[in-house]
């Protein structure tokens, strides 16, 4: 009897606790994929990442083959799915590595129950995480709310362990029936918009692997000076690769660890590294804590904010990249062709939408999912309540950036935006669709209205 080993956002053979497991079992392995978006509760994708998914699920394929194994993969609810797959193979066990939203941990709760009653052993993993949500808690035993001291709790904790090596030699499960990666039908047909992604990217755990070791080499070192610079490559560019668990979180702490062990000039580079990996943590944890994260404030005061009713062309605009502001409309055109944008414009878009044009979170937050490579359950709606106000250890709402200053602090050279937006400095480029000055101030007087529900 086979073992089954379920796939889900740990799309790698290498450090993976469910499929080590069951290489170590000895039996025969069945590795499986259910493209789920119809499980109550579960967040349809959006399009980037729904490319991405196509060619990390392909990349999963190959490097599953090369170890002897062979993807399986599925289409429909999970439950429904895995109880025919039950009913076929009669397996001896299932393995998974855990995810943090709630349907899922609903589904996935419901999976082990059924599967251990009908006598399989059923085990979860933690493998996408450093520290799992309930192992770090305030001196009273709550989830913290404010990132420094999380961080703190979780740097005396016990240390991340060390990555698990790829199974070798695997024996493949008896064959089932299947669909190709190809009829899952992720990809754009008409138009094709994925040119830009296809450039920029090669989904998969080689490349992901690849982009580790050049990161560490490369750009470690000057990481802290560098990582708010939007002209210069100075950040991992990991994000994708840790969301959909290319690689895992342990194999990039131990990186950036062993090279700060190795070298001191990284030390502090390493430091504020593995920190960006905290707020990581941080926003994951926080999802376990507050599953409504995409759609409910954190902070209920904010639910008074009385955000006017715009034209849908000036969200349109921003969604273009047509505002008039440039290192906004850099970003934005960024986030389109790649499927990414720098961190310090994506803090400087999503202040500029909620407090210059004052559109509610919720809609940009919807607006990076569907355009995101990287698009999280986790961090994006973490990161977006972040720069609204209403989030966890979030910035105060008065606290509004300024586009303008920020482009002149942080693309002095005007690098970035002239990459973007070629057609800023030669007099063809639109006023701004707002007064800079004046939204602001509309912005703080709607604020108001929060601090006194609060
Ligand atoms: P690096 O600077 O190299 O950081 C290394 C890793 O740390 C990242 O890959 C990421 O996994 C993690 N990290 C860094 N910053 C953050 C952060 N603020 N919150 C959580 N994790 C962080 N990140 C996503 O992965 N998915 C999202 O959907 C997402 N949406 C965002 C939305 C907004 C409005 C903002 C302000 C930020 C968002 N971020 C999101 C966080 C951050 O912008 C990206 O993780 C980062 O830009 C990715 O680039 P990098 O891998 O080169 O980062």
């Amino acid at each position: 009897r086979p073992a089954v080993v379920w796939f889900r956002d740990d799309l790698r053979v290498a450090d993976n606790p469910a499929l080590d497991v069951a290489a170590r079992t000895g039996r025969p392995v069945v590795c499986l994929y259910i493209r789920d978006d119809e499980s109550p509760g579960v967040r349809p994708l959006g399009g980037a990442a729904r490319w991405w998914l196509h060619h990390s699920l392909t990349a999963l394929a190959a490097g599953l083959d090369d170890v002897g194994a062979r993807l399986v993969v599925r289409s429909g609810p999970a439950e429904a799915e895995l109880a025919a797959l039950i009913a076929e193979l009669q397996p001896a066990a299932l393995y998974w590595n855990r995810r943090y939203g709630a349907a899922e941990r609903r589904i996935d709760t419901a999976v082990k129950a059924s599967a251990r009653e009908a006598g399989i052993e059923a085990e979860s993993f933690g493998a996408n995480l450093l520290f799992e949500p309930w192992t770090i808690r305030t001196g009273s035993g709550t989830p913290f709310s404010v990132f420094t001291p999380f961080w703190r709790a979780c740097l005396s904790a016990p240390a991340p362990r060390k990555p698990l090596a790829a199974p070798q030699a695997l024996t493949a499960g008896p064959s089932v029936d299947g669909l190709t990666v190809d009829d899952l039908d992720l990809l754009p047909t008409r138009p094709d918009w994925a040119g830009g992604l296809r450039e920029t990217w090669e989904p998969g755990e080689r490349a992901a692997h690849a982009d580790l070791d050049r990161f560490v080499t490369d750009a470690l070192a000057r990481y802290r000076d560098d990582r708010d610079v939007p002209g210069v490559d100075g950040t991992s560019r990991l994000s994708p690769r840790l969301r959909w668990g290319e690689l895992s979180p342990h194999q990039v702490w131990h990186a950036v660890a062993g090279a700060r062990d190795r070298d001191d000039a990284a030390a502090n580079s390493a430091a504020t590294f593995l920190s960006e990996l905290g707020w990581r943590e941080f926003a994951h944890h926080t999802l376990f804590e507050h599953p409504d994260l995409a759609t409910v404030n954190i902070h209920r005061e904010y639910d008074s904010f009385p955000w006017p009713r715009l034209h849908p062309s000036v969200l349109h605009a921003w969604q273009q990249g047509r505002t008039g502001v440039p290192l906004v409309d850099a970003g934005m055109r960024e986030l389109w062709r790649t499927g990414v944008m720098h961190n310090r414009v994506r803090m400087v878009v999503a202040s500029f939408l909620t407090k210059n044009l004052l559109i509610d979170w919720r809609r940009g937050e919807e607006w990076f999912w569907d355009t995101l490579v990287d698009a999280d359950a986790a961090n994006n709606p973490f990161n977006w309540q972040w720069v609204a106000g209403s989030g966890a250890d979030a910035a105060p709402y008065f606290r509004v950036f300024n586009p303008e200053l920020q482009r002149t602090k942080f693309d002095p050279h005007g690098d970035y935006v002239r990459r973007w937006v070629p057609e800023w400095d030669t007099g063809d480029y639109p006023e701004p669709i707002v007064d800079l000055g004046e939204s602001r101030r509309a912005a703080l007087a709607a604020y108001d209205t929060v601090k006194k529900a609060g």
